[in-house]
């Protein structure tokens, strides 16, 4: 991608409406815009950030077994009516009245909608265990919208729902989702620390809430610090049974705000972490609250129709990305994990319309994109500060310098974002060097 025909409003000066790093630099970078309170447009750069995190999200939420699927944005009242949550939610939820006066809404979950279509479609025990996911846009009016998207009003979110026959079963598939969690936050350079929760207005009784550690977090947390370095889960087996896994990860003293037991944690004494937290995920085990209310039954072994066990699961997939800057960004500008970077290598052309520089540019253009990597080339005609500045604001990864002094000698210096350190190399050792660390 050229710079030239790309679309990234960079700022230089910092905008006054954000006061947290994650949100400023988003709205220095050209990532997004703001459309009105809590609603924000995502420009390429941004999207091509959400997207990266949403596949993240998308793949291991395949690889522990759940299907994808899109429910609509805009539900009807009646479900609402029928689990009783829709005078109970609150003016958190977005009302609308269509052509017809009939009750709509701009779904904030849909446990009434993913539990409808379970209870029509699903009859018998062979049926299940099931878990259905969908990445899509929520609505909630927040009293307080701020921070970016932090705390937003239109929010990308993945919601999972587990649908089970037994508490045994319904707890393996609770686990599933913990150790996809502890994996997914784990793949976008997040540490997410998993912590008893409250169980809030979706109900249930076992809950956790994943937490990541930044100054600029909404709550106060309190973890052992043994969470800050513990090995993540690799090459897990889903169908295996995950208890020892999820035990060993939740075990140990974690507790967000409300939970929070200050004797129990004097007793670790110098092991225990204070800090401020960000919510990036929730997993609730809510038992048979939605398919009591709304009669979601399979027929049994044995013949008896039973309510079905049932989960839910979410991840703030556009929380996460701000999320992320929080805790990797440094004084000029964003730095990317490689894993969702919006380009993984920038090309500087200190002399556009230098012959030579022009043409090493685009050799190294489309070697990297033919390596399967984003190459974004800065063929801007401007001075190589405002370059430099912009790739490290973007906080591309990898950026490849080249200028006529350099390419006289076939060299071009490759830059690594998040040490600084440069080195220099041919042409075709940057290029193959990209290839591997990628
Ligand atoms: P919070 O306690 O932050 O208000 P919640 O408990 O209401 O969140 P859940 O219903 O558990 O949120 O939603 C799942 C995930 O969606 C949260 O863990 C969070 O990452 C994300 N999320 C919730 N509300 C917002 C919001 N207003 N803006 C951005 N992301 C959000
Ligand atoms: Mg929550």
């Amino acid at each position: 991608m050229r710079l030239s025909r790309f679309f990234a409003p960079t700022l230089k000066e910092n905008p006054t409406e954000a006061q947290i790093v994650s949100h400023r630099l988003m709205l220095r970078a050209g990532m997004i815009r703001q459309h009105a309170a809590g609603i924000y447009n995502w420009l390429p750069l941004g999207n091509r950030v959400l997207q990266n995190v949403a596949r993240i999200v998308r793949e291991e939420q395949n690889a522990a077994g759940a299907l994808e699927i899109i429910m609509p944005t805009i539900q009807s009242a009646d479900l609402w009516r029928e689990s009783g949550r829709y005078d109970d939610y609150g003016a958190e939820m977005l009302r609308i009245k269509d052509r017809h006066e009939r009750d709509m809404l701009y779904g904030p979950t849909h446990e009434e909608v993913v539990t409808d279509i379970f209870r029509s479609n699903a009859k018998s025990y062979r049926d299940v265990p099931k878990n259905l996911y969908q990445i899509t846009w929520k609505f909630r009016d927040e009293v307080r919208p701020r921070f970016g998207l932090m705390r937003g009003r239109e929010f990308l979110m993945k919601d999972a729902y587990s649908f089970d026959l037994d508490y045994a079963s319904a707890l393996h598939s609770y686990n599933q989702m913990i150790v996809a969690y502890l994996r997914t936050f784990a793949r976008m350079g997040l540490r997410a620390i998993p912590m008893a929760a409250e169980s809030g207005p979706i109900g249930g009784t076992l809950s956790h809430e994943f937490i990541v550690l930044a100054d600029t977090g909404e709550s106060a947390v309190y973890c052992h610090k043994a969470y800050l370095d513990k090995p993540i889960p690799e090459n897990v087996d889903y169908n295996a049974d995950l208890s020892r896994i999820v035990e060993d990860w939740t075990s140990l003293y974690a507790a967000a705000d409300e939970k929070h037991d200050p004797k129990k944690a004097e007793e670790l004494g110098a092991d225990l972490v204070s800090a401020r937290g960000i919510e990036v995920g929730h997993t609730f085990y809510l038992g048979k609250k939605y398919s009591a209310s709304l009669g979601a039954k399979v027929v049994g072994p044995d013949g008896n129709q039973v309510e079905v066990e049932m989960g839910c699961y979410g991840i703030g997939v556009s929380r996460c990305v701000a999320a992320i800057i929080e805790a990797s960004h440094d004084e000029n500008g964003i730095v990317w994990p490689d894993s969702v970077a919006p380009f993984h290598v920038g090309i500087v052309n200190l002399k556009v319309g230098d012959k030579a520089c022009d043409e090493a540019c685009e050799k190294i253009h489309d070697a990297i994109e033919r390596q399967g990597c984003d190459a974004l080339y800065d063929d801007r005609d401007e001075r190589a500060g405002v370059k430099f500045a912009d790739m490290d604001l973007m906080g591309i990864p990898w950026q490849i310098v080249v200028g006529p002094k350099g390419i006289a000698k076939g060299m071009v210096e490759l830059k690594r974002r998040a040490t600084g350190a440069k080195e220099e190399l041919s042409l075709e050792s940057a290029v193959s060097k990209l290839s591997v660390t990628i």
